[in-house]
């Protein structure tokens, strides 16, 4: 099947319309029309290569939301008409070690297939994303959405920016009694901030940008704090059980690393293209501290995360725009002008 896209054909060029094809469902697909899908920083540093090894022609997207349009023979728990999402992974080995405990986002086998950019056997060799009208995906990589139908546009983020700041906060132990930082309020941060508030910390919202400081609030942090202002930061100083840092550009982690508590961790989950300056080791070792990373979440995880922000109703803050905004999208993200996530309104792919 053919169907409209917007994709970039090389680093440096504007993501333009593309047509692409899709699949017939095979046993155990569901083919999805998309009806939104969420603009990820990521997508902005593959479609740009800033990581290695980006593909071309690159559909980038993988907060996407749509409705089932037709399902295979096998297919046991989707229906036609059914709300679904699709997050960043579209297939792993389902046989290693991680895959077994449904933390496919860190397959040791064959790597987890990415939802655009990775292997695979459709034209034209690699996975291509969400910014398009209809994906064709594997049952075991596709959720249900049982958020209201109107609030479908602002699940999507959850897609991604949810289950990359949820995974960490439950991996961590975030809840009551815990003192918790989120470290950048964009598109990943404003979510860290809702869920680690409905887990029930205390949460701390750190920004560059001094304008945000009453939304942060807004989002459910306790308090905000400027993190350029070094005397905001000190009055915080070992006090923190854990930190999520999402920011998307290269800086000085240890001043976050002494905002730690004795045994307190700096988990790690913005990738920025170019690296962090090397940590202090004496920063580390008084206090026995630790930096981690962590990489979205296994699908089990990001269904349990979906339901817990249906149940509570909890949603990102989006802007919508056209596809053909896109461009104007990211120069505004890489300047934190959103308030917190680009969603894409993939009708408008129609016209394209
Ligand atoms: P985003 O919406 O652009 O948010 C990043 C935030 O970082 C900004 O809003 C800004 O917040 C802060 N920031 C501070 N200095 C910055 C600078 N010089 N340049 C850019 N941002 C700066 O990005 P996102 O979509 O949340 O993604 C954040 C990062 O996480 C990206 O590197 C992305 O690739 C990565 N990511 C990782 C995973 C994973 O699984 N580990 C999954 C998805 C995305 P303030 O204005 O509040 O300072
Ligand atoms: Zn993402």
């Amino acid at each position: 099947m053919s169907i409209k896209a917007y994709g970039a054909t090389a680093a440096d060029a504007p993501l333009l319309p593309i047509d692409i094809t899709r699949r017939e469902p095979g046993p155990h697909d569901v083919q999805i029309d998309i009806l939104y899908c969420g603009v990820c920083h990521s997508d902005l540093h593959q479609v740009r290569s800033e990581w290695a090894g980006t593909l071309y022609p690159c559909v980038p997207g993988h907060e996407i939301v749509g409705r089932v349009s037709a399902v295979g023979a096998h297919v046991s728990s989707f229906s036609s008409g059914d709300l679904v999402g699709v997050g960043c992974m579209v297939d792993s080995c389902q046989s290693c070690p991680s895959c077994d405990e449904s933390l496919e986002n860190y397959c040791t086998g064959s790597g987890f297939v990415g939802t655009y950019n990775g292997p695979s056997d459709d034209a034209p060799g690699h996975t291509l994303g969400g910014y398009s009208q209809s994906i064709v995906v594997s049952e075991k990589f596709v959720l249900h959405i049982r958020h209201d139908e109107k609030d479908l546009a602002a699940v999507a983020p959850l897609l991604c920016a949810g289950i990359t700041t949820y995974s960490p906060l439950k991996h961590w132990n975030v809840g009551p009694g815990k003192k918790v930082g989120i470290v950048g309020i964009g598109g990943l941060g404003h979510m860290g901030v809702k869920l680690a508030h409905a887990l029930g910390a205390h949460v701390v919202a750190f920004t560059t940008s001094p304008d945000k400081k009453q939304a942060a609030l807004d989002l459910g942090a306790d308090e905000v704090v400027v993190s350029r202002n070094d005397d905001e930061m000190a009055a915080h100083a070992g006090s923190f059980d854990f930190i999520l840092n999402t920011v998307a550009a290269s800086h000085n982690l240890d001043p976050f690393v002494g905002l730690l508590k004795r045994d307190g961790t700096l988990c790690l989950v913005g990738v920025p293209e170019h690296p962090h300056p090397s940590p202090t080791a004496f920063n580390l070792v008084f206090g026995r501290k630790a930096i981690a990373g962590s990489l979205i979440g296994g699908i089990a995880e990001t269904q349990e995360m979906l339901d817990f922000c249906a149940e509570k109703g909890i949603t990102s803050d989006i802007e919508m725009i056209r596809i053909d905004e896109i461009e104007d999208a990211y120069a505004r993200m890489l300047k934190g002008d959103v308030k917190y996530r680009f969603v894409i309104d993939s009708k408008t792919l129609a016209d394209a």
